[in-house]
């Protein structure tokens, strides 16, 4: 139950006070009066009242006093003015100056309880609306905390993913350099070396058509370990023009030269190249009369090169190999089939990641290192065109490459002829 309002009755006139103290009593509240301006002001400063009845003119001193005295003390005080009917004038007065009400003497019973009920009502709304206030306000400097601390997070946060990113590129810059240096450092003893023994087989080779049958017996087997020697740096040197792509791909150094190019022909030159370097498969081309592209013929023969390198490499009992060439809506369509091992479905895609080898036993029997499809994609999508696979394991694989009539998005387009390279 909540505490009886506390009143106070001010009055010059003893019997108006204990009459109204009655009165109010009876309504529940907790009423103490003075007689004095003087009294009533000090009983002010002592405690707090929830409202305060006042007569306006005091013996001692103007009613107004109280009137301030209450708003110094306890702005909240419900006041309430009593007044005769001559001084009208002053009770309009001191509403003015901040009273909630005012009575006229001899005020009703009923008119002097309502209106005391008004003021204690309305002091009761006015403590619960500071209460929510003041509930708001904890509740928003709570939120506004909680603002700050998350904010310092995200700020901590952020600060850290930036030095990793930073940690992370850097590391990324040192991995290309390195690929650059080692392969660039490569490149040069292997082409050296490659020369030198292209030079000595051939003298060899003469050398063996010259001399008596016992040396030239000796010379053939060297010679034939010095072509074991030459193909495998052969081999190598491949793999170092893989690395050395794949640097020039990362550090955007890759170049692209476009023309006019015909891609059934080219296919037909690398499956006439591909088929002497394989007894076990035949290698075929079918092809459309299709349209002439814009493109580098050597980047795209790199790709056929690989595709059909691959479609031998992961068919290892032989058998056919089709290069189908045929027009498509936006240029020309290119795929590759093997009757080979395959490619489980989960890998399709992944084939094409840089360094990607397939865990598969059957495809771990052949030697790469799993650059040839990424090198092949970054070309063909630099010439705005597409390549994927697909494959029923155990049966064999098709690897599909589309391109655009015209280079779209090339980035760094090379106009042989005017207009063509881009549009
Ligand atoms: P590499 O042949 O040097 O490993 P590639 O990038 O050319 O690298 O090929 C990546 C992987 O894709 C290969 O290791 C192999 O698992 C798979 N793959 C590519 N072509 C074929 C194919 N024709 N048949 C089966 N698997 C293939």
């Amino acid at each position: 139950m909540r505490e009886p309002a506390r009143v106070l009755v001010v009055d010059d006139e003893e019997s108006v006070v204990v009459t109204i103290k009655a009165i109010l009593q009876l309504d529940g509240y907790e009423v103490s009066t003075s007689t004095t301006g003087a009294g009533a002001r000090a009983m002010i400063r002592e405690r707090e009242y929830d409202l305060v009845l006042t007569d306006l003119r005091l013996e001692d001193g103007d009613g107004l006093d109280v009137l301030r005295a209450v708003r110094e003390r306890t702005p909240e005080t419900v006041t309430i003015m009593l007044t005769g009917y001559a001084s009208l004038e002053s009770a309009i007065q001191a509403l003015r100056a901040g009273a909630y009400d005012y009575l006229i003497k001899p005020s009703e019973v009923e008119e002097l309880r309502s209106t005391v009920a008004r003021g204690i009502e309305r002091r009761r709304l006015g403590q619960e609306l500071r209460a929510r206030i003041a509930d708001l306000e904890s509740a928003n400097r709570e939120i506004a905390d909680l603002n700050t601390s998350l904010q310092r997070r995200i700020d901590e946060a952020t600060a850290e993913l930036k030095q990793r990113y930073e940690q992370l590129q850097e590391l990324d810059r040192t991995k290309s350099q390195f690929l650059s240096m080692a392969s660039h450092e490569l490149k040069t003893p292997i082409t050296a070396m490659s020369g030198f023994l292209q030079v000595a087989l051939r003298r060899m080779r003469r050398m063996s058509e010259d001399r008596d049958s016992a040396a030239s017996e000796e010379i053939r087997s060297v010679l034939e370990q010095l072509e074991i020697v030459y193909r495998q740096t052969g081999k190598l040197a491949r793999l170092i023009d893989e690395l050395l792509d794949v640097s020039r791909i990362q550090t955007g150094r890759i170049e692209f030269h476009y023309a006019d190019v015909d891609i059934g022909e080219l296919a037909n030159e690398v499956a006439t190249r591909m088929q002497l370097t394989t007894t076990a498969h035949e290698i075929a081309v079918t092809r459309d009369s299709t349209p002439t592209i814009v493109a580098d013929r050597d980047h795209l023969e790199q790709v056929l090169n690989n595709l059909v390198t691959n479609a031998i490499k992961y068919s290892p009992r032989g058998g056919p190999i089709t290069i189908e060439v045929r027009s498509d809506e936006r240029g020309v369509r290119v795929a590759v089939k093997d009757k080979g091992i395959g490619i489980p479905k989960k890998e399709l895609d992944a084939i094409f990641g840089l360094f990607y080898r397939s865990p598969d036993r059957a495809a771990r029997d052949a030697a790469g290192m799993g650059l040839g499809l990424y090198i092949s994609r970054e070309i063909v999508s630099r010439h705005g065109g597409e390549i994927w696979a697909e494959s029923v394991p155990a049966e064999g694989s098709t690897f599909f490459v589309t391109l655009p009539l015209v280079p779209v998005g090339a980035t760094q387009p090379e106009p042989a002829r005017s207009g063509a390279a881009t549009s």
